[in-house]
C-alpha cells in the first residue's frame, strides 16, 4: 500500500522531483540509520546516473563557508548511531560505488552490541515508565538510572563491533563523527554531561579507529538548545547536523545543518524524501484531516 501510494505521488510530484534534482546552488543533506542494502543501492545509483558528487563533512564545510565555489550537484551522506547494517550493507555500496559516507557512531551502544532506547522498547511494559517515549523526555541522570533498572537486553547484537569499525576506517570511505557514548538528548543533560559524554565518545573512536571524532557533531534525535551549542563550540567543532528537514545553503549556521531522512523504501518514496517532499505532504494531509501528531 505504501509503495503504490509512494507511487502515484511520486507521478504526482515528478515536475517538482525533476526540478530539485537540477539544483547546483545547496548542498543535498541525506541521512539514514538501519539500512537495507537495496533501497539504498538503489538510491545511490540514482544519484550516480543523476550527476551527484558525493562529499565529506570538510568539503561541506569549505562549501558553506564560502572557501569553495558550490558550482556542482553535490551530495552529503550520513548514518545515525553505528548500526551493524552500516558494516553489512553500506559499506558494500559505498565501495561499488567508491563514494564517502559519514557516520555518527554512539560509542556505548558499540561497547554493548544494542542502544538504551533498544533495551527499553524490549521492556515496553516495565512499570518504570508509562511509554518508552516518556524517557526521551526526562533528565538524562533519570533516564540512564531507570536503563540499568531494566530486564538485560536480549537478542543478537544490532551495532557494529570494534572489528567493523576499523574495517570500515580502513575501506577509505567512511568518516567517523561524534553523537555521544550513550546516544544522550542533548538538552537534557547539563554542560558537564554532555562535556563528558562527547568526551567520552571522542576517546573511544580515537581507541578505535584513530579519528577522535572532533570535527563535526550530529545530535541525537535532533535534539538541542543553547548550552547544547555552547558546548559544541567550546570543544572545537566545525559542524553540528540537526534532523531539520532541508538543504544546506552557502552562509548557513554550521552547527545547524539541515538533513533529509531516507529509509527503507522504495526508490519513489526515497526521492521524495531526500528532497524533503515527503513528510511535510502528509504532515499538511494530516492537518486537513485534524489528526494530531502524538509528539
Ligand atoms: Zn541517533
Amino acid at each position: 500500500m505504501r509503495k503504490l501510494i509512494a507511487k502515484i505521488l511520486y507521478f504526482l510530484f515528478y515536475k517538482k522531483i525533476e526540478k530539485c534534482s537540477l539544483r547546483q546552488d545547496a548542498i543535498l543533506s541525506i541521512y539514514g540509520h538501519d539500512q537495507q542494502k537495496e533501497p539504498f543501492e538503489k538510491l545511490v545509483a540514482w544519484l550516480v546516473s543523476h550527476g551527484y558528487v558525493f562529499i565529506t563533512p570538510e568539503k561541506v564545510y569549505s562549501l558553506i563557508s564560502g572557501e569553495e565555489p558550490l558550482n556542482k550537484k553535490y551530495v552529503w551522506l550520513s548514518f545515525d548511531d553505528g548500526w551493524k547494517s552500516g558494516y553489512d550493507n553500506v559499506l558494500p555500496v559505498l565501495e561499488k560505488y567508491r563514494i564517502p559516507a559519514t557516520f555518527f557512531i554512539a560509542t556505548k551502544g558499540i561497547e554493548d552490541g544494542y542502544y538504551w532506547y533498544s533495551r527499553a522498547f524490549q521492556n515496553r511494559e516495565s512499570d518504570l515508565y508509562n511509554e518508552v517515549d516518556d524517557l526521551w523526555k526526562m533528565p538524562n541522570g533519570e533516564r540512564a538510572k531507570i536503563i540499568d533498572m531494566l530486564p538485560a537486553y536480549k537478542g543478537p547484537r544490532i551495532t557494529m563491533n570494534e572489528a567493523e569499525l576499523q574495517k570500515m576506517k580502513m575501506s577509505g570511505w567512511a568518516n567517523f563523527g561524534n553523537h555521544t557514548h550513550d546516544h544522550v538528548m542533548s538538552d537534557k543533560c547539563s554542560k558537564q554531561e554532555l562535556s563528558a559524554e562527547i568526551e567520552k565518545c571522542s576517546q573511544i573512536m580515537k581507541d578505535i579507529t584513530e579519528d577522535d571524532c572532533s570535527f563535526i557533531y550530529s545530535y541525537p534525535n535532533g535534539n538541542l538548545d543553547e548550552n547544547t551549542v555552547e558546548v559544541i563550540k567550546e570543544k572545537g567543532f566545525k559542524l553540528a547536523a540537526t534532523v531539520k528537514i532541508g538543504w544546506i545553503n552557502p552562509g548557513d549556521n554550521p552547527f545547524d545543518l539541515h538533513r533529509n531522512e531516507f529509509n527503507n523504501g522504495c526508490l519513489e518514496e526515497n526521492l521524495m524524501q531526500i528532497y524533503g517532499l515527503w513528510t511535510p505532504f502528509f504532515n499538511r494531509i494530516k492537518r486537513l484531516l485534524g489528526v494530531r501528531n502524538r509528539k
